[in-house]
């Protein structure tokens, strides 16, 4: 296919999710450069809000941290649905003229930079609503990745045996039907992760049982949907002082509850497993269902609104099993240990397939990059690679906390480049002392998957990544730009 075009812009952000969405609106606000596009695989903004279909889908994080720094989130749910959240950004794109920028079904597939122009050649798959496809290309200063942290095309899910010989549905969360009934069905959800515990009770309104099957347990913790004490603030305040403050007092209590996790691993479980079983009731299980073999925090916890995967499970319309699959069979599922759950629906909520830079294919003067072979700076540039950023998320904290830090800072390094009139901007380490280190510590299946194939992380600043709000503040909206380690030309 023979490619076309060749318009220039400052800023080239790919993705028009939460993260594209907040970076247009600062380039808009606090940086010098004024021209820049939006690149959208999709049809539509939101990314992930728009991607997720599955009955019940919701944030597990708090909307006063998952929501924009500039714009107060003003609904009574603190935890909010699926819908809501797509409404939220697209509601913020409309509002600043962001939509105008992006252009649709332009899927990036190569992107290089070329040190001689001081500018990335980028070029992207265009679809028309008819579905014919072209290719286009691009030049930009600056390359803004905002795609994300997983594969759109499909989700993660095991090699089961005898899937073949099923007779009822399967289906990924990642690709739910459109209208899929499921009122009266037997279900069993495979997994026990965020879209596990959304899915269960949600389907257990309607279905005849849902059985969450899990090879082993997750840290499931309950919340009240809507904060009391925000939407009273809320009521008695101006909106935008109610939401810093609320979103202030999120961010410490998770700061806390975290470094609490570390320091007194084992205080914290109790704390949580009292929980389960003061919801559950006596005689259940808690021990071989709710107590994983990690410490809170190895892997994220789980979030459950006003308890109601805990209800459902009391009111018998939802059980967990845990053991291991040997294999499907006609009527359902096999266990290990012999025992069948019978099934009309089988939904694999088994995970996503970790990607980085949106599946680009990137190169530097001619040679192709491997992520796997750099180093993060400040969790969101790579060592060697210039003009390059990517906006990403916490482990242990809502996403958009760091993006905004994440987008602040490109504003900062475009101004300062355009200040003292470079062209390019790299972060290089020549320190020996700084050890490489897995980048991720979760001990989560899709972490520890796609672990070899991330970036990695130094042993010390500015390499080091501290899943830490508090620092990344310091770090990233006063740190100086200029620091020894991003070098200018
Ligand atoms: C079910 C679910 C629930 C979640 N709940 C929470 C939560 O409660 N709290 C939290 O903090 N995080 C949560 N997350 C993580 C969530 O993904 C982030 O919060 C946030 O939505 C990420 O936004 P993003 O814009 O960076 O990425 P995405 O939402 O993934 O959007 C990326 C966009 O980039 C586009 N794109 C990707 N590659 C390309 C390419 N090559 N060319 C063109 N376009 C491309 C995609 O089409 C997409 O529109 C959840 C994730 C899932 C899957």
């Amino acid at each position: 296919m023979e490619t076309t075009g060749s318009e220039h812009f400052d800023v080239l952000i790919v993705g028009a999710g939460l993260s594209g969405i907040a970076a247009g609106y600062h380039l808009q606000h606090k940086c010098s450069t004024k021209s820049f596009a939006i690149l959208e695989g999709r049809d539509s903004i939101g990314g992930t809000w728009d991607l997720f279909r599955y009955p019940g889908v919701r944030s597990d994080s708090d909307m006063f941290t998952l929501g924009y720094s500039f714009k107060p989130w003003t609904e009574p749910k603190a935890i909010a649905d699926g819908p809501r959240i797509l409404n939220y950004i697209r509601q913020t794109a409309a509002e600043n003229g962001i939509d105008k920028k992006i252009r649709f079904r332009h899927r990036v597939k190569r992107a290089s930079w070329s040190t001689r122009d001081a500018r990335w050649t980028v070029e992207a798959e265009r679809r028309s609503s008819e579905g014919a496809r072209d290719n286009v290309r691009f030049t930009c200063n600056f390359l803004f990745m905002c795609s994300g942290y997983y594969k759109y095309e499909e989700g993660y899910t095991p090699e089961f045996a005898g899937t073949k010989d099923f007779a009822g549905l399967i289906v990924h969360p990642q690709k739910w039907p459109d209208n899929f009934d499921y009122a009266g069905k037997r279900v069993v959800v495979i997994g026990s992760g965020a879209t596990a515990v959304t899915l269960v009770p949600e389907m257990a309104k309607t279905a005849d049982h849902v059985t969450m099957l899990q090879r082993s347990p997750t840290y499931v913790v309950s919340r009240p949907a809507q904060d009391p004490l925000a939407n009273k603030l809320r009521r008695n305040l101006p909106t935008s002082l109610a939401y810093h403050l609320i979103r202030w007092r999120n961010v410490l209590l998770g700061m806390y509850f975290f470094q609490l996790s570390r320091r007194k691993p084992e205080r914290v479980k109790a704390l949580i497993l009292s929980g389960v079983r003061l919801a559950l009731g006596p005689g259940y299980d808690v021990a071989k269902h709710f107590t994983p073999r990690y410490n809170p925090w190895d892997q994220r916890l789980c979030l459950v609104p006003d308890g109601d995967l805990f209800k459902a499970i009391r009111e018998k319309r939802a059980s967990v099993v845990t053991g291991e699959i040997d294999t499907f069979t006609k009527d359902g599922i096999r266990l290990k240990d012999g025992s069948e759950l019978e099934a009309d629906i089988i939904v694999t909520a088994t995970g996503l397939v970790l990607q980085v830079a949106g599946g680009v294919e990137m190169a530097v003067d001619g040679r192709a990059i491997d992520f796997a072979t750099k180093l993060s700076y400040k969790g969101m540039m790579y060592s060697d690679v210039p003009n390059l950023a990517s906006a990403l998320g916490y482990t242990n904290a809502s996403w958009t906390l760091k993006c905004d830090l994440t987008c602040e800072y490109v504003c900062r390094l475009i101004n300062y480049m355009d200040r003292h009139g470079y062209r390019q901007c790299m972060p290089h380490n020549d320190d020996p002392t700084i050890k490489a280190l897995p980048s991720l510590e979760f001990t989560s299946g899709y972490v520890q998957r796609s672990i070899a194939k991330l970036p990695k992380q130094g042993s010390r600043r500015p390499w080091r990544l501290y899943q830490n709000y508090a620092l990344d503040i310091v770090s990233l909206r006063f740190g100086r730009v200029d620091d020894g380690v991003m070098q200018y030309s």
